[in-house]
């Protein structure tokens, strides 16, 4: 048993380290962030009018996919040929579809799989673990996936739009505003992609000959609910079975969001057991206004009380992520305040997944220290809060989630 002084010690420790520790406020740095006229930072939800790409067999249901070839004038069979080529064998390339007819089958190749993403750059880690692939899109728009391989899983990090319009003072993605929404295929092409780079070997060891991406984030570019559809549209590509779809597992997609209330609600109502992920990073409003601008419009508790109500629906456990930014949202109070909100609505819905920063000298936006770190983690654990130090791989080669990604 722990004696009442040491305790004491302990605690008074503790008081000192959070009291003697400043706190920094979230701002851009090297960018100016654009305001309202009441000067708080400007969201953007709906997507500029933009062009669209062009349809592609991924943009569409099985049964759609039909009507397309009829409308072609092919019978509807093909549509489940052309579906396997692309969702189980990965190639769009006509040559590899000896099971078409040779007269027409490039047309129809170029007709449902016109080219959504061009390789501008590819960065690979040391070890070949992780690769980041900056994609251009057909108007020009630059986007990115970042492919980790782990002891069992494959995991790709997905875009879901050119931009963001979430403003959020922290991120690179946010800079610039909302450029569009991506198409359902758009979403859907970054996994396709990314499989064909496991195929040719090009991640690290592999550790079987069936390898394919197991997990699919959708932390890159963008808030994938504020383009609810298509990002809902992509999910189905991606649990429907072969050859309708890729044939994955609901529960290793996970959807993450800064906090759009009304979305995450109707994501609740979808009967898709897909995992749910809510960018916190900070439990009280005053700080989560300026951290995550969405705040001003819902505030830290209607996005845990959303979460929540995600839990108590589907049964799947929320994760809650908190980027650790030294002195800025990592005080032992805060972690202290988190725990309290969460166990008020309840225990084993959550779990939370602080990540540690990179270190940036000389920025506002650098991680915490280790004892600090340590400190938030031990205060989240010692309240019953499930708690996990997050891997930040890819960080190395500038691939940490566009959610989490410091200003650099
Ligand atoms: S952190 Fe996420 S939500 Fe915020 S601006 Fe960046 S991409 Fe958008």
């Amino acid at each position: 048993m722990t004696s009442p002084t040491r305790t004491t010690n302990t605690e008074s420790q503790s008081a000192n380290r959070t009291a003697d520790r400043a706190q920094v406020m979230p701002t851009a740095e090297g960018w100016e962030q654009q305001r309202t006229s009441e000067g708080r930072p400007l969201l953007q939800f709906a997507s500029p009018r933009a062009k669209q790409p062009p349809q592609h067999l991924a943009d569409l249901s099985l049964e759609e996919r039909q009507a397309k070839l009829k409308e072609l004038g092919l019978p509807a069979f093909r549509a489940k040929q052309l579906s396997t080529h692309y969702f189980q064998h990965w190639t769009t390339d006509p040559e590899a579809m000896s099971d078409l007819p040779k007269a027409g089958r490039e047309e129809l190749a170029s007709a449902v799989f016109p080219p959504l993403l061009t390789e501008v750059r590819r960065l690979r880690t040391d070890d070949g673990n992780t690769i980041k692939v900056l994609w251009r899109l057909f108007d020009g728009a630059l986007v990115e996936s970042v492919l980790m391989r782990y002891p069992g899983r494959i995991t790709l990090c997905v875009s879901s739009q050119a931009g963001c319009g979430m403003n959020c003072p922290f991120c690179a993605t946010g800079q610039a505003g909302l450029t569009r929404n991506m198409s359902a295929a758009e979403i859907v092409d970054q996994v396709v992609a990314a499989n064909r780079l496991i195929v040719a070997g090009e991640l690290g060891t592999p550790e079987h000959d069936q390898e394919r991406v197991t997990n699919i984030v959708f932390m890159g570019m963008g808030e994938p609910l504020a383009n609810y559809k298509r990002v809902m549209n992509a999910v189905h590509r991606f649990v429907d079975p072969v050859p309708m779809g890729l044939g994955m597992s609901a529960r290793n997609i996970t959807v993450s969001t800064v906090g759009l209330v009304p979305a995450i609600r109707k994501l609740a109502d979808e009967d898709l057991p897909v995992t749910f992920a809510l960018s916190l990073h900070a439990p009280d409003d005053e700080l989560r206004d300026e951290l995550i601008p969405v705040n001003n419009r819902w505030k830290v508790d209607e996005a845990l009380d959303a979460a929540y109500d995600y839990y108590a629906k589907t049964g799947r456990r929320v994760s809650i992520e908190y980027a650790l930014i030294k002195d800025m949202n990592d005080h032992a109070w805060r972690a202290a305040l988190l725990a309290k909100k969460l166990n008020e609505r309840g225990r084993g819905w959550v779990h939370v997944n602080p990540i540690p920063l990179n270190p940036t000298p000389g920025s506002i936006w650098t991680s915490s220290e280790r004892p600090v770190q340590q400190e938030f983690i031990e205060t989240l654990r010692a309240a019953g809060v499930p708690t996990t130090l997050r891997d930040t791989r890819g960080k190395e080669i500038d691939g940490a989630c566009g959610q989490l990604a410091a200003a650099e």
